[in-house]
């Protein structure tokens, strides 16, 4: 080897070793790429974050279902006893309705104005939207107008058991972070423990004999119930 094959030998080999940096340089083309799978990522975080903004405010749709059917069930109850005050002149289906079940009805229909959920209310006194509402209603009415006070009276306390058990399962499907739904569904289920009280009061001092549970699932529940105090619901 001379001395010019030498030098070019050593300047080949500078290049490579240059080709080598240069390739190392090439290297931030996969820095580079992972860089841009940082973008990836951050344009990934921009739908999350968004869809989790949007749970916020959006619900399930078993969620709405709850809202939709507890807001006609109130309703139900409102309307009942105002039928049964009317035909029966008992005071206590005039006070539950007026004091409570309208609130309850109407802070159903709040939530759903909060959410953003049409109101399947039909605005008229007696009718609903939901059939197995309207044939609970029909069959109640049938069975509460029967001939002495009593039928009336285990009618009401029939709601108010069937309201525990109904807003009892919506509650379970309410996300924990749905508080205001949480809330009042709890509200609700106050008065109806409140009212249950009340009714199977009635029945007994009119019966002589201990009330006995309608919805037999909610038994034990019931005598809890019917063996504590009466509450001072949202107070
Ligand atoms: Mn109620
Ligand atoms: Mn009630």
């Amino acid at each position: 080897m001379n001395k010019t094959q030498l030098v070019t030998t050593l300047f080949s080999a500078t290049l490579l070793l240059t080709a080598c940096g240069s390739d190392s340089t090439s290297n931030s083309g996969p820095a580079d790429s992972s860089s841009s799978t940082n973008e990836t990522r951050t344009s990934n975080s921009g739908p999350a974050d968004s869809s989790s903004s949007t749970n916020e405010t959006r619900l399930s749709d078993i969620e709405v279902e709850g809202l939709l059917f507890m807001r006609e069930e109130e309703e139900l109850a409102r309307d009942l006893y105002l039928d049964l005050y009317d035909a029966k002149g008992l005071e206590i289906f005039q006070n539950i309705s007026n004091n409570a079940e309208s609130k309850h009805a109407d802070k159903m229909k709040q939530l759903m104005d909060e959410y953003g959920i049409d109101d399947p209310s039909t605005g008229e006194r007696d009718t609903y939207t939901d059939q197995h509402l309207q044939e609970l209603y029909d069959e109640l009415l049938n069975q509460g107008l029967g001939s002495d006070d009593l039928a009336a009276l285990r009618v009401g306390a029939f709601v108010e058991e069937t309201d525990i058990r109904d807003i009892n399962t919506h509650l379970d499907h309410v996300s924990a972070e749905h508080t205001d739904i949480i809330s009042s569904y709890k509200n609700l289920l106050c008065g109806s423990r409140n009212h249950l009280r009340a009714f199977a009061q009635q029945i007994e001092d009119n019966t002589g004999s201990a009330y006995v549970t309608q919805v037999p699932e909610l038994d034990a529940e019931v005598r809890a119930i019917l063996t504590s105090d009466k509450e001072r619901c949202g107070k």
